[in-house]
């Protein structure tokens, strides 16, 4: 996608949560490349992480609020408007994974994944929202999932967790439908990142197969393209959400899924 002036985030503070890896950093980094300040989020290289937004000549931050903690969540959510003076887009990413059937779901697992990937959002919403619509203008990007839209065996914390957030991003969406303050989900199928590359290694473990016949079991069961979505596709797609031309979305689910949810 290239770069249109109603592109241009010059000026604009990003925060997005779990961005020290995968999907986060892609749209990070994307955002970053369109001009925007960013606050990064999560675990592990955080350096690494800081030092790829800073290639692009962006100012990055990192904050190391624990998605599980309404309490580090408001205290990022200041942090960021204090460092950079304003959140202007924030993108809801951080999220977790967990397969077994519900009989052997260990609760904790369950607790975990509705804290980061559905619980988390409200909290950076509540605290996020009021700044924006004073300003007359902002930008929410929840990363949901196609299991946002459709359900498999094995993912009920996630899937629950998915549907959830289109759930939140359709009510966000309405209580600020007569603002500048737009809100949406996009809807990835399988992007090669950490969380994807654990469910390989069991595949691979479990059935005994090749790192590669594993990614193409998994790809060929879900993915009718076989191929995977890549993280800076979905960040061309969150700077498209931040465009001019996306003024009027509200609400939406943006499926990027190599054809998934068409099945
Ligand atoms: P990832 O494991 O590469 O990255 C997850 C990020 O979240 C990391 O930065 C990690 O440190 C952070 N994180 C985890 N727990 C946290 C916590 N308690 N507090 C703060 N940060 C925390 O995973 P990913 O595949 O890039 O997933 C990112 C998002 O995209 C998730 O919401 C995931 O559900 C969604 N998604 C992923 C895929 C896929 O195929 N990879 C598909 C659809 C949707």
């Amino acid at each position: 996608m290239t770069q249109s002036a109603s592109n241009n985030l010059a000026g604009k503070t990003a925060l997005v949560t779990g961005s020290t890896s995968g999907i986060g950093l892609g749209i990070a980094t994307a955002l970053a490349q369109a001009g925007a300040n960013l606050v990064l989020n999560g675990f592990g290289d955080v350096s690494g992480a800081l030092a790829q937004i800073e290639a692009t000549g962006a100012k990055a931050v990192h904050h190391a609020a624990d998605m599980t903690k309404p309490a580090e969540i408001e205290a990022m959510i200041a942090f960021a408007a204090e460092r950079f003076g304003a959140l202007d887009i924030l993108v809801n990413n951080a999220g977790i994974q967990h397969v077994a059937t519900i009989d052997e779901f260990p609760v904790e697992r369950w607790d975990a994944i509705i804290a980061i990937n559905l619980s988390s959002a409200f909290h950076t919403m509540r605290v996020a929202l009021p700044g924006m619509r004073e300003r007359g203008w902002g930008r929410v990007i929840n990363i949901a999932s196609v299991h946002g839209l459709v359900g498999s065996a094995g993912k009920s914390a996630y899937v629950a967790a998915k549907h959830g957030i289109l759930g939140l991003t359709k009510v966000a969406a309405l209580e600020n439908a007569r603002t500048g303050v737009t809100v949406n989900a996009i809807c990835p199928g399988f992007v090669l990142t950490p969380l994807v590359q654990k469910q390989i290694d069991d595949l691979a473990a479990r059935e005994s197969l090749s790192p590669d016949a594993a990614r193409a079991k998994l790809l060929g069961e879900k993915q009718p393209s076989a191929q995977f979505v890549t993280p800076t596709q979905i960040g061309d797609m969150a700077v498209f959400l931040c465009s001019d031309a996306a003024s009027e979305m509200r609400g939406s689910a943006l499926q990027i899924d190599g054809g998934w949810s068409a099945q």
